[in-house]
């Protein structure tokens, strides 16, 4: 059996970075599911399709088409380098609108399952546990606080030499965490066998450390 470690949670909860880190030191390939469902969504509004239910079925046929390839910390769609374009604030709320649609996330399963091969993956997301590898070797369930995860989001903006402000963008990871928790299908939530991990007060070591432990105990 292909190990996997599913890394689910909210917003700005710190997963991509401990999930890539964790692939890093274990040698395992690396699902990011966020960035589907924000490829999925430039895509759709690309091709005039604003992500709501009237699109539903067209912007799922085009999830299930997607021509999209992660080459050395690059995305790109049919080629194009969409990195950057995928990871505004207004990117990750048309994701969060896409991924409610059922019709998308049914898209994307196939495509994610396509990313666990040997000798291992690491998969970030908000269903990674409870819907697409259920099966999963180990599940952790990452929270930090709203303050802590807003105040994260914007160093990170920061540094990237985009202007926010805080009060701004934890009123928008919290209507994104409301939506994404309160849809119908696949809502976010930890896996019932899910290990939970508050980093609020950790180093990015420090949270590496403890899902080694898990995995290695
Ligand atoms: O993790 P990230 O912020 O990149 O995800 C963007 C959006 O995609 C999330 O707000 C969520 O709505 C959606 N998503 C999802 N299921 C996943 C990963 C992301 O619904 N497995």
């Amino acid at each position: 059996r292909i190990p996997v470690i599913c890394v689910d949670g909210p917003t700005a909860s710190g997963k991509g970075t401990l999930a890539a880190e964790l692939a890093h030191r274990l040698g395992y390939h690396y699902l990011d599911s966020g960035a589907l469902y924000r490829i999925t969504a430039y895509a759709a509004i690309r091709a005039g399709l604003q992500p709501e239910p009237a699109h539903e079925a067209a912007i799922a046929g085009m999830a299930a088409t997607l021509a999209v390839r992660f080459s050395g910390g690059r995305v790109l769609l049919d080629e194009l380098d969409v990195t950057d374009a995928i990871r505004t604030e207004e990117a990750g709320m048309n994701a969060s609108r896409v991924s409610a649609l059922p019709a998308v996330r049914t898209a994307l399963v196939a495509l994610q399952h396509s990313f666990r091969r040997l000798p291992g993956l690491v998969a970030d997301g908000r269903d990674m546990g409870t819907v697409i590898f259920p099966g999963a070797t180990l599940k952790v369930y990452l929270t930090a606080s709203a303050a802590q995860r807003a105040e994260r989001r914007h160093k990170q903006l920061i540094s990237k030499g985009i202007s926010a402000t805080l009060p701004a963008l934890r009123a928008d990871l919290e209507a994104r965490d409301a939506r994404d928790s309160s849809r119908e299908v696949a809502p976010l939530k930890p896996a019932d066998d899910a290990l939970l991990l508050d980093n609020s007060g950790q180093t990015v070591e420090e949270s590496v450390s403890q899902v080694l432990q898990w995995w290695n105990g």
